[in-house]
């Protein structure tokens, strides 16, 4: 069995289960496995396997206290025909790299591969703790996760899911997105504010315990679908085991040849579960850890000084506008042998004084990380050099990690196969993408749309094809200081 231990050593020896019905550790850590399990099987012979399989065969080795046919129905709910490919994570050969395309979901975007199985691990769990209230997931986003999580909540029975997004501050094609979604247990609300207001407001109602009583007594809990749970973390180590086993089948690399990995990071959740799955078994060299003009990270790993006090900078790639990266939490954790105290020494000094520095023992356990980072003008330049030599476009996160790369690649001379996890379609940043291949994106977004199906030769995804057509069904707006009543009131219309 495995265990779950809080980084911050205030919650220990909980299941698999439980923590992901928590979410957040009650002292505010992350929940982190007693020990990282090593693969029980050669990774060879999970060649011929299906997505499906072997996503059986690594989550197993975590969520150890569901039954195998629990789990196998978790794994078939989620990957089945809301992914337009069977291979659900497909991988691409452009120019050098291979591009491990997790944008095939639902709302072409990589947290599909996460939150289109977290809502069925939820319910399973509830029923095994004997959690008989219906879960609330509530989530203030700044736009890829609020639809990821209602399309993957949506009409989950015993659930429901209420989202926060700033009004005005998510894109039009974002908003259509969420105000659009289907199902009866759903509902996105604009709060006037910004993202941090949308997150605070979120964040106090999680620590409101009258409130929770209140809700208790209706039969109600809340729960949150943020990249924090570990119900999300493991999901995604199940693609880069595939992705390996796709590069021994098709004879790319031999057994136990070396990969490396490239992930455009944000919250530090992608590129965390690329490092997992080498703490199994996978045979992975560098982890390539690419930033945008929000350097936090790569600063990070030259110097062991984590210094969040800087300017926050708007970009192209705004699912990665993060200064603080909450998963890396975790790797301080392991990097310091699992000593929560120091840990949480650290953390402590990130929310009192916005840096704190690693010891040169934990620096050194983190050698397996190269940073690195691209400005916008660097992106358009990779994102257009790869159409123009190949006619293969990716979107403008994607092309953080592969400038990052090329450059990694440059400096280094090191030429082993490398996968560069692509998070987005292209779609979904039409304007940008369509920008940086032909110098001008003048028109509408469904204009831009149709142009980036020209020039790419792809045809539009139907999650962005019938935007257009979709009724808008969620409205209701909010003020910032009134999120508590929205709450109340939500889950009278959506119970
Ligand atoms: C969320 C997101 C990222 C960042 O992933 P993390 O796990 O937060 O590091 C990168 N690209 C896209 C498109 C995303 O939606």
């Amino acid at each position: 069995m495995i265990y779950y231990n809080s980084t911050r050593g205030g919650e220990k020896n909980i299941t698999a289960s439980q923590a992901i019905l928590k979410g957040l550790a009650c002292d505010g850590g992350l929940f982190m496995p007693d020990r990282i399990p090593e693969f029980d099987f050669n990774v060879k012979d999970l060649c011929g396997k299906t997505y499906q399989e072997i996503a059986y065969e690594v989550m197993k080795l975590y969520l150890t206290d569901y039954t195998k046919e629990e789990l196998c129905e978790c794994i078939a709910g989620a990957y089945d025909e809301k992914f337009d490919t069977e291979e659900i994570a497909p991988i691409t050969y452009a120019d050098g790299a291979y591009y491990l395309e997790l944008y095939h979901g639902a709302t072409i975007a990589f947290k599909d591969m996460a939150l289109s199985i977290l809502p069925h691990l939820m319910t399973v769990a509830a029923k095994k703790n004997n959690v008989s209230d219906k879960i609330i997931i509530l989530t203030a986003t700044s736009g890829d996760t609020g639809k990821a999580a209602m399309a993957g909540f949506a009409d989950v029975p015993g659930t429901g899911i209420i989202v926060f997004f700033p009004k005005g501050g998510v894109s039009h094609i974002q908003q259509l997105q969420m105000t659009t979604q289907r199902g009866a247990n759903v509902t996105a609300v604009a709060i006037h504010g910004n993202f941090d207001d949308a997150q605070t407001g979120v964040k106090k109602i999680f620590g409101d315990a009258e409130f929770a009583e209140e809700l208790r007594k209706k039969g109600v809990r809340l729960s949150s679908a943020n990249s924090i749970n570990i119900g999300r973390l493991v999901p995604q180590i199940v693609y880069y085991v595939y992705s390996y086993v796709k590069l021994l089948e098709c004879g790319r690399i031999g057994e136990n040849g070396k990969i490396n990995i490239s992930v455009p990071t944000g919250n530090f959740g992608n590129i965390l579960a690329a490092y997992m799955a080498k703490c199994m078994g996978l045979p992975v060299d560098r982890l390539i850890c690419a930033s945008n003009d929000n350097k936090v990270l790569y600063d990070f790993f030259e110097t062991g000084v984590y210094d969040k006090n800087r300017e926050f900078v708007l970009t192209d790639s705004p699912s990665m506008d993060i200064l603080v990266s909450s998963n890396l939490e975790r790797l301080i954790y392991l990097s310091s042998g699992c000593d929560a105290q120091c840990n949480s020494r650290l953390m402590e000094s990130l929310s009192r004084t916005g840096e704190y520095e690693v010891s040169s023992s934990m620096k050194d356990y983190m050698r397996d990380f190269a940073g690195g980072y691209a400005d916008e003008e660097r992106v358009h330049k990779k994102i257009k050099d790869l159409y123009d030599r190949t006619g293969y476009v990716i979107d403008t996160h994607t092309g953080v990690a592969a400038a990052v790369y090329e450059d990694y690649r440059n400096r280094t001379k090191d030429d082993k196969v490398t996968v560069i996890a692509s998070t987005a379609s292209p779609y979904k940043f039409s304007k940008a993408v369509v920008g940086a291949i032909t110098g001008q994106a003048e028109g509408d977004d469904f204009e831009i749309i149709d142009r980036l199906s020209e020039i790419s030769n792809t045809s539009v995804p139907n999650a962005v094809k019938e935007l257009k057509t979709l009724e808008v069904r969620h409205k209701a707006e909010c003020e910032k200081d009134n999120m508590k009543e929205t709450v109340r009131q939500a889950i009278d219309w959506i119970s």
